[in-house]
């Protein structure tokens, strides 16, 4: 919707941010930047978000062209001229160009453009490719310019302004909000898609029938690095859909990483999950681990080693490679879980009690276990019975729901 309420501009936050009056000169405005910039800079312990307010009013008011639509029309008139924010300088290149020397001052951004449309693929990895790297190669469908009509639509070059909205691109339709009050809302013309331009039936061009783009076929080689991130973008600058006027968007693809039935990730980590039986964790145990990539890792415990139930090892250097530094990688975790028998019989007791050590729970007395009730220890699922409760207590606050507060309803037995 284009529907605006007719506001105020708003035109000075700019020149309070900066700190300067309205009427600055271009000498002003450099010198009151450079001094902020310096004392706001991140990697001096300043407030990024400030900085980059900072850098943004900057960008706006040392531009003559952007300081005049910004003095008349206030903000909103600069981010529509953007189309969306393309075109943005990002505030730390202009902080370098200020002290790196590079020339600074006359804009080479003239003529204002808009900025197409970013087209973004989800690019499902698996974690093997992400290990090891990989291309893949993916065909994809995009718009470009017309070759035979440069993208003007017709043979003779010609257009004709639109009849619907006598070229201006834009439709203006009134609505009575109330007595006395209207609202007028301003919507792009549906006859030339905004344009403002017409083509003649006659004159389309025969390749494109006057759209000035046609579909083309495109194979794209993505590479995947290796230890790149699940949510991490490739970009391939201005491969989206070509349109007349138009600064080409950009295909970014998402990585995003497979779940693995072995491996889990962690960053730059990986878990792998080993069972033990009981005599493995404590006589010691070896195994064959299949890495990523194929290798095979012996892994084995050390003479006289113990492993308790739920413990972790590393190993170092067998977790991810790190992106851009792939001779770095990682740490390899193994969590252990331990199977122990379910029952032993009384030879079996008998023997491992001659090499464990002795049992303090048999030193009770006689005497003491006089005191005592007999109890019985029952076999539970208590992930099971604890969800079950958790239900059961939800279905009741449910219920008593206006049961006044602190109502003591349950008294316990006297004993
Ligand atoms: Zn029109
Ligand atoms: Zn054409």
């Amino acid at each position: 919707m284009f529907g605006r309420a007719p506001k105020k501009s708003d035109n000075t936050k700019y020149y309070e941010i900066l700190g300067v009056p309205k009427n600055a000169s271009p000498e002003d405005l450099k010198k009151a930047y450079k001094k902020a910039a310096i004392k706001n800079h991140p990697d001096k312990g300043g407030d990024p978000e400030k900085f980059k307010e900072l850098a943004h009013a900057y960008e706006v008011l040392s531009d003559p062209e952007k300081r005049e639509i910004y003095d008349q029309y206030g903000e909103d008139a600069l981010k529509e001229g953007m189309g969306g924010g393309g075109g943005m300088h990002d505030p730390f290149d202009i902080f370098s160009s200020f002290f790196g020397g590079s020339p600074f001052g006359g804009s080479s951004r003239g003529r204002r453009q808009r900025r197409g449309e970013d087209v973004i693929h989800p690019l499902k990895v698996s974690l093997e490719d992400l290990y090891c790297g990989t291309t893949k190669k993916l065909s994809l469908s995009r718009n470009v310019i017309c070759s035979k009509c440069s993208g003007k639509g017709s043979k003779s070059g010609a257009s004709m302004n639109c009849s619907g909205c006598q070229g201006t691109g834009m439709k203006v339709s009134v609505r009575q909000l109330g007595p006395g009050m209207i609202q007028q809302m301003q919507h792009p013309c549906n006859e030339c898609k905004g344009t403002g331009q017409t083509i003649s039936d006659k004159d389309r061009c025969p390749q494109c029938k006057g759209d000035k783009v046609v579909p083309e076929k495109k194979v794209l080689e993505v590479v995947v690095e290796k230890g790149m991130q699940h949510d991490q973008k490739i970009t391939f600058a201005g491969e989206a859909d070509e349109a007349p006027d138009t600064v080409t968007g950009d295909i970014v693809f998402v990585v995003q990483q497979k779940d693995h039935p072995r491996f889990k990730r962690k960053g730059e980590d990986l878990f792998y999950e080993h069972t033990l039986s009981l005599t493995e964790a404590l006589c010691g145990f070896r195994f064959v681990l299949n890495h990523l990539d194929g290798r095979q890792l012996l892994i084995k415990s050390l003479p006289g080693e113990v492993i308790k139930p739920g413990q972790f090892k590393a190993i170092y250097d067998e977790g991810m490679p790190i992106h851009r530094r792939p001779f770095m990688k990682g740490k390899l975790y193994i969590h252990f879980s331990v199977e122990f028998p379910d029952s032993l019989n009384p030879d079996q007791v008998k023997a491992l009690e001659t090499i464990l050590p002795p049992r303090p729970s048999m030193s009770l007395t006689d005497m003491e276990l006089d005191e005592c009730e007999e109890t019985t220890l029952h076999n539970v699922n208590i992930d099971e019975e604890m969800k079950r409760k958790q239900t059961h207590a939800q279905q009741e606050a449910y219920d008593e729901d206006d049961e006044p507060a602190g109502a003591q309803r349950v008294q316990c037995a006297q004993q």
